[in-house]
């Protein structure tokens, strides 16, 4: 077969068609088979693809008789109380039993999921960031994967588990909020294929993103009135920031998640390239939102201040004076919206250099 022909015929399985990742997959495979009580965790504060997989996970090995339990330095936020299975989360401040095994859901680190003791156990790390550090026994990292979701799919179908409807609520959950329901770079073929077969497994998408996303209480408005009056940008408009100060949270009565979604407003101007959002987690902390379109990194200069991501959505955390730690970030973002700009005149320099000598070589 030529080589595209061998493509589409792969990617018709959806599974990963690297034989490295067919490798961390098989011996991730392996593992559950072999044992049978397992621990999920994912990081501190839980995103929609760090519960959705992990309750993905918990429902598989329930569906192979396996004995799983979903432990959380945090609390499920409001916006996934309605996952199957939250309920059944623990939250805890330390991994406190023996497990066979502990899968560490899309974590950097194993410092991430903010569990003491963890390293104490036989830890299986499954992300789907390319800067993840190998910190587990066992490592199974697919950066291709548009969400940890998609790699619990996989893992579904190399097991030969059919998905059940607890399964694919899940899985669709976490490919649904960290595509930003199919808006990001990250949504691809397989994604849509993926989100196709939950779709048929039973998942309607309607009843996910209304208790994903139209279920907030009304502090979180209040909230964002308070927030988005703190919005600014540069003289040229293409970096915006804002902040969410602690007064700002007494005042209204809302929670820290309650913040979570505001970065994307700024980001829906067509001008802006990039967006800080500043969260004061304590006096003179700041936890920081970073997002950007197309070539601008984020996730870079979210690692130069101890945290990471996605090219075009990252975190990190500042602290000390919030004029400062405001100017400090935006100086980043200003530089790195810079230095995508050159980046993209760089071809059509060449080509204008290419095209000057063909037409002298014509004359
Ligand atoms: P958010 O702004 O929604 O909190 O985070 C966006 C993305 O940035 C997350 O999906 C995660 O990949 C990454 N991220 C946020 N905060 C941190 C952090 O402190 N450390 C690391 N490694 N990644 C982070
Ligand atoms: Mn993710």
């Amino acid at each position: 077969m030529m080589n595209d022909e061998w493509t589409v015929f792969l990617s018709s399985f959806i599974i990963p068609h690297s034989s490295f990742l067919l490798f961390m997959l098989s011996q991730v495979v392996d593992l559950i088979v072999a044992k049978e009580r397992f621990a999920i965790t994912s990081h501190v504060r839980p995103d929609g693809d760090g519960l959705g997989s992990s309750l993905g996970l918990f429902w598989l090995l329930r569906a192979l008789g396996k004995d799983p339990e979903v432990i959380m330095h945090d609390p499920v936020p409001h916006a996934y109380e309605r996952l199957p299975g939250a309920e059944l989360v623990r939250v805890t401040p330390a991994v406190d039993r023996q497990y066979d095994a502990v899968f560490v859901i899309e974590c950097s680190d194993v410092s991430r999921p903010g569990l003491i003791d963890l390293e104490k156990q036989f830890v299986v790390n499954i992300d789907h960031h390319a800067t993840t550090s190998h910190f587990g026994q066992v490592n199974w990292i697919d950066a291709t994967a548009s969400a940890v979701g998609e790699m619990i799919y996989n893992l579904m179908k190399a097991i030969g588990v059919r998905p059940t409807r607890e399964i694919a609520e899940c899985v669709y959950t976490a490919l649904l909020t960290d595509t930003g329901s199919f808006h990001y770079s990250n949504t691809s073929e397989r994604t849509f294929k993926i989100a196709s077969e939950l779709v048929r497994a039973g998942v309607k998408p309607a009843k996910v993103a209304q208790a994903v996303f139209n279920n907030y209480p009304w502090s979180k408005i209040e909230l964002g009135a308070r927030v988005m009056a703190t919005a600014r940008r540069d003289p040229s408009g293409r970096v915006a920031w804002m902040r969410q100060t602690l007064a700002m949270l007494d005042e209204t009565g809302a929670s820290e998640e309650d913040g979570d979604g505001f970065v994307n407003y700024p980001m829906s101007c067509g001008e802006v390239e990039a967006v800080a959002f500043l969260k004061e987690t304590a006096p003179g902390v700041y936890r920081t939102s970073l997002r950007s379109k197309g070539e601008v990194n984020v996730a870079r200069i979210a690692e130069q201040f101890g945290g990471g991501g996605h090219r075009n959505a990252a975190g990190c955390t500042l602290s000390g004076d919030w004029d400062e730690a405001e100017r400090m970030i935006v100086r980043e973002l200003l530089d790195a919206v810079e230095r995508a700009l050159d980046d993209s005149q760089v071809p059509t320099a060449r080509l204008d250099a290419e095209l000057l000598a063909a037409l002298n070589a014509e004359s």
